[in-house]
C-alpha cells in the first residue's frame, strides 16, 4: 500500500475506532504479562491494538463465536512483542483464525520415497508466512502463552524460514545471536537425551524456530525463567524485541518443572 495513504488510515483509525475504555481495562487486568508497564508503554499498547484491529481480520471457525474480549485477549498477545518494534513486523499477513479447541489441518505430504502422507494430528497453533495464523481459543483460555508463540513466528518467518533468527536490528550481532540461541538449544537437547529435569518446555527442542517461539513465551510471561537458565537468550531478546520484562514483572511461580 502506498506510505501515505497507510499512514492516513491509520491516523484515520486511531480517532474513529478507539478501543472502549471498559472493554480496555478489563483486557489488561486479566493478562499478567502486562503487569508492570509504564503509562507510556500502556498507551502505545493500545495504540498498536487500535491498529491491529483496524488492519487484522479475527475470525471464529467451526462455529466459534468470537467476542470483543475474546479478539482482544489475542490482540493483546500479539502486540505485547511487538511493543517497541511496531506494527509494520506484521505487514506480511492479515488473518488470525480463531478454533474452539485444537483443529486438524489434513495437509498431504510426500515423504523422501515418493509416499504420500495425511497429516491429521491435532494441533494447537500454527503461523504462515503470509498467513493465516490460526489458534485454539482453549488454549490460549487455559492460560497457555499460544498466541505470542504464534505471532511471534510470523516475525521469524519475515526473511523467509522459521529457523529461529527473525531479522535482527542493525546494532545486533548476528554471531552473538547464533551463538547464544544454538549454545543454549544444544543444551537442551543434551539434557533432555540424557532424561535430565528440565526448567523449560521440552518442545522447545523440536528445532531452532519453536525454540526461539518457546523461549519468546518464558521472555515474556516469566522472564526469570529464561534469565536463569539462558542468560545469553534472554540478553539477545533483550535487544532485539526492545524490552525488559525482567524489570517489571514480578516474579510468580512459573511452570513446573519438566521431566522426562
Ligand atoms: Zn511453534
Amino acid at each position: 500500500m502506498i506510505p501515505l495513504l497507510k499512514a492516513w488510515q491509520r491516523r484515520r483509525a486511531l480517532a474513529h475506532a478507539p478501543i472502549p475504555d471498559t472493554l480496555w481495562s478489563s483486557a489488561l487486568a486479566t493478562q499478567p504479562m502486562l503487569t508492570g508497564l509504564s503509562g507510556t508503554e500502556r498507551a502505545e499498547l493500545r495504540r498498536l491494538a487500535t491498529l491491529f484491529l483496524h488492519e487484522k481480520r479475527l475470525y471464529g471457525a467451526h462455529g466459534l463465536d468470537l467476542t470483543p474480549a475474546m479478539a482482544m485477549h489475542i490482540t493483546l498477545q500479539a502486540c505485547l512483542p511487538i511493543l517497541k518494534l511496531g506494527i509494520d513486523w506484521y505487514d506480511e499477513w492479515t488473518s488470525v483464525v480463531v478454533y474452539p479447541d485444537d483443529f486438524m489441518p489434513r495437509r498431504e505430504f510426500m515423504d523422501d520415497e515418493g509416499i504420500l502422507h495425511l497429516d491429521d494430528s491435532p494441533r494447537s497453533g500454527e503461523a504462515w508466512e503470509r498467513g493465516p495464523v490460526l489458534l485454539s481459543w482453549a488454549a490460549i483460555a487455559a492460560g497457555e502463552p499460544l498466541a505470542i508463540h504464534e505471532f511471534v513466528h510470523t516475525l521469524d518467518l519475515r526473511n523467509g524460514v522459521a529457523n529461529g533468527m527473525p531479522p535482527l536490528h542493525r546494532e545486533m550481532s548476528i554471531q552473538d545471536w547464533t551463538q547464544a540461541l544454538s549454545t543454549a538449544y544444544d543444551a537442551l537437547v543434551i539434557r533432555l537425551d540424557r532424561e535430565e529435569p528440565v526448567t523449560m518446555d521440552p518442545y522447545a527442542a523440536t528445532d531452532p524456530g519453536e525454540f526461539f517461539a518457546v523461549m519468546s513465551e518464558y521472555f515474556f510471561t516469566e522472564p526469570w525463567t529464561l534469565a536463569q537458565a539462558y542468560p545469553d537468550v534472554y540478553g539477545q531478546f533483550r535487544q532485539f524485541y526492545r524490552q525488559d520484562p525482567l524489570a517489571r514483572l514480578p516474579k510468580g511461580p512459573g511452570r513446573r518443572t519438566f521431566e522426562e
